[in-house]
């Protein structure tokens, strides 16, 4: 029997997901099929449940219902819980709902396995302290990292999401003029400045030498901030296209209990396509 999926989000037309997903079905021989559903801004929840209802197993979250999605959750990861966010939703046997957050595995295994990043030590420099931040910190925090620093345009939120993080690490919060002086082995953006075509204001000379940039954004030209890398001599200049991808697979993993080869999948999606907002 097919078992179905879905992404849901408002909007929802732009999403990678069901080509991602198909992909996945195909490569491991799963009977699946994977759908978009455009969520009513006003009733999130119903829309969770008549999917469910109608035999539905999992949803994928997107914009604007992470933060719903994790408030109607039964149950939560540990990574889910510090996120504030769910982009995972999986219905457990009895019915229950688990609510899961795979955006910073997603982010860690692109730069580790799919490129190699070794952050035993790194200095590591995220910009941003919205929700896609906060998704990602806790897989970050658990890498072996030296040092996170969280800068963001208002301080007090990037104050406010290290404080969420010490527990697990070594974390600190600033503003960018706090980035004086700083020099980072990679540098995560996780700011939404690029939708506008800006990159955050920080100092021309943060990046050390050697050093890495990652920009959550993708597109079929570079984004902004990945020509802020280029323009600043970045060893490695790297989009959010893996991290989209590798997301996926870990949602996949849970639902399916199989893990999907991302390589060939990120290959065959590097194509033309604007600047998009995930999954
Ligand atoms: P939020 O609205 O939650 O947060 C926006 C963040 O961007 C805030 O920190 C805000 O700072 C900052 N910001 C906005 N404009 C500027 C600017 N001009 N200069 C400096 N900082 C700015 O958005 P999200 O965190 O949800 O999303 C951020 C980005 O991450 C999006 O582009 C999204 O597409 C991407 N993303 C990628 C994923 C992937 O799989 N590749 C997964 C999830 C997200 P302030 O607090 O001062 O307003």
């Amino acid at each position: 029997m097919t078992d179905h999926y879905a992404v849901i989000g408002h909007p929802i037309a732009h999403s990678k997901s069901p080509v991602i997903h198909a992909a996945f079905a195909r490569q491991t021989g799963q009977d699946l099929e994977y759908g978009r559903l455009l969520g009513a801004l006003d009733d999130f929840a119903g829309d969770v449940r008549r999917f469910l209802e109608s035999g539905g197993l999992g949803l994928n979250v997107t914009v604007p219902f992470k933060e719903q999605a994790w408030a109607l959750a039964d149950e939560r990861s540990a990574r889910a819980e510090l996120a504030g966010a769910v982009n995972t939703l999986i219905r457990l046997d009895d019915g229950r709902l688990r609510g899961e957050n795979t955006d910073g595995v997603g982010l860690v295994r692109d730069l580790t396995d799919n490129h190699g990043f070794d952050f035993a030590g790194a200095r590591v420099l995220m910009l941003g302290a919205g929700g896609a931040a906060r998704g990602v910190l806790q897989p970050l925090l658990g890498t072996g990292l030296a040092r996170l620093v969280i800068a963001n345009r208002t301080a007090s939120k990037a104050l406010e999401l290290a404080r969420l993080g010490r527990a697990l690490g070594p974390v600190e919060g600033c503003g960018f003029d706090g980035l004086a002086g700083e020099r980072f082995d990679l540098i995560i953006h996780a700011t939404s400045a690029g939708l506008a075509d800006a990159v955050p204001a920080i100092p021309d000379d943060c990046l050390a030498p050697d050093g890495w940039t990652y920009d959550m954004l993708y597109g079929d030209r570079p984004t902004p901030f990945c020509r802020w890398g280029s323009e600043h001599g970045a060893a490695r200049v790297l989009d959010g296209l893996g991290m989209l991808i590798e997301q996926a697979a870990e949602s996949f993993w849970l639902w399916r209990g199989v893990r999907p080869e991302t390589g060939p999948v990120i290959a065959s999606l590097r194509r033309p396509a604007s600047l998009s907002s995930p999954p």
